[in-house]
């Protein structure tokens, strides 16, 4: 097992080319990336090279059969110039159980945390300084195998990238409960964070779009009436001033902004409630006005406010929201957190020297 990360540094930086304020997400790669890969059933030699681009067979299994798993976490800047990993091992242990259920080799904690240690602190000037920016982290395993039976791969690529990211406000959401179409089935994968889970979802999307929202509330596989997820986030809500959103299950991703943001609520002694929702409950609480906020929680935006829900073709219209409202009293606690403007009494953070 290594864990010495080999680090080769890129002769042509593309730092000066870019403005770190506000980058619009996913729009700007880091100079360097991470990578290692898996043959005959161990991980080789793991390195920190420059970003670019990657070669391969076009029977690459991961290709066909779709064995790809990702994550996505985010480094911070401190105050006194250290840079904050956040959540590392809560990832890890989620990115571990995707592979599980993808079939695909376990990453070893010591390969991940030195991996992304090494990564940052070669990238540490990507990290956008102050506004509450990040440095996105993008770490992805794939089946490399070349090789186009059905099979499961006997070898796999890890690669880690990333890019400086905005601490952006999202403009309140207009979604559709979806009562046709599932992101996941009970017993399937819709708790692993893979790439296929993406790639059912896009149709259903672009057909709530086509109808003027933006995202789709997802609901259950069997009935199609208790909530599951808001597009690619989790959804929360809060209904009789309590913090509301469905238990975790084999088609729901164990979001780590949802955890996050229910346990600074618990901290506050703001009531929370793990448990199902119906679109009934829904529709109710809109008439008796006992909702007053909907988002979904996502580590790319935090909070993304929702200003619509359409149920069977009627827009239910949420509260005007403002500053004082719970979701973003809780992003701004977690912000606080995440940068040690307030103390980690939560053991989220993971500090990592910018000489590492
Ligand atoms: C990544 C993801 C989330 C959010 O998880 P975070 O750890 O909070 O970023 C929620 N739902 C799905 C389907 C996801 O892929």
């Amino acid at each position: 097992m290594p864990l010495d990360v080999i680090v080769t540094r890129t002769k042509h930086s593309n730092l000066e080319k870019v403005n770190l304020a506000n980058p619009q997400f996913g729009s700007l790669i880091s100079d360097h990336m991470f990578t290692c890969s898996f043959n005959n059933g161990q991980w080789g030699e793991a390195e920190v090279v420059p970003f670019e681009n990657i070669s391969m067979s076009p029977a690459t299994l991961a290709l066909h059969y779709g064995q790809t798993v990702f994550e996505g976490l985010k480094a911070f800047k401190m105050a006194e110039g250290s840079i904050n990993i956040f959540r590392i091992e809560k990832h890890h242990e989620r990115f571990n159980a995707s592979l599980d259920r993808l079939c695909m080799p376990h990453v070893p904690k010591d390969l991940f945390v030195n991996a992304l240690k090494k990564l940052v602190a070669t990238d540490a000037d990507w990290i956008p300084g102050d506004g509450g920016g990040s440095l996105y982290l993008r770490p992805i395993i794939f089946a490399s195998e070349a090789r186009f039976g059905v099979k499961i791969s006997n070898q796999y690529r890890f690669i880690i990238f990333g890019g400086p990211v905005g601490n952006y406000f999202q403009e309140p959401l207009k979604v559709k409960v979806e009562r046709k179409y599932n992101r996941a089935a009970k017993g399937g994968t819709g708790y692993a964070k893979c790439a296929g889970n993406y790639a059912g979802a896009f149709y259903p999307t672009r057909l709530a779009q086509d109808e003027g929202y933006d995202q789709v509330l997802w609901t259950d596989s069997k009935l199609n009436e208790y909530v599951e997820e808001l597009g690619m986030m989790n959804a929360m809500f809060v209904i009789d001033g309590k913090l509301v959103t469905p238990p975790l299950s084999d088609s729901i991703l164990d979001g780590i902004t949802r955890d996050s943001l229910l346990k600074i609520a618990r901290g506050e002694n703001i009531e929370t409630e793990e448990r199902d929702i119906s679109i009934t409950e829904l529709q109710a609480a809109f008439k008796e006005q006992r909702i007053t906020e909907a988002f979904g929680a996502g580590t790319a935006a935090v909070v993304a406010p929702i200003a619509v829900i359409a149920i069977d073709g009627v827009d239910y219209h949420l509260p005007e929201y403002g500053s004082n409202n719970l979701m973003f009293r809780l992003k701004q606690r977690l912000g606080d957190i995440r940068t040690g403007a307030e103390a980690d009494t939560y053991g989220w953070n993971y500090i990592v020297s910018a000489q590492a």
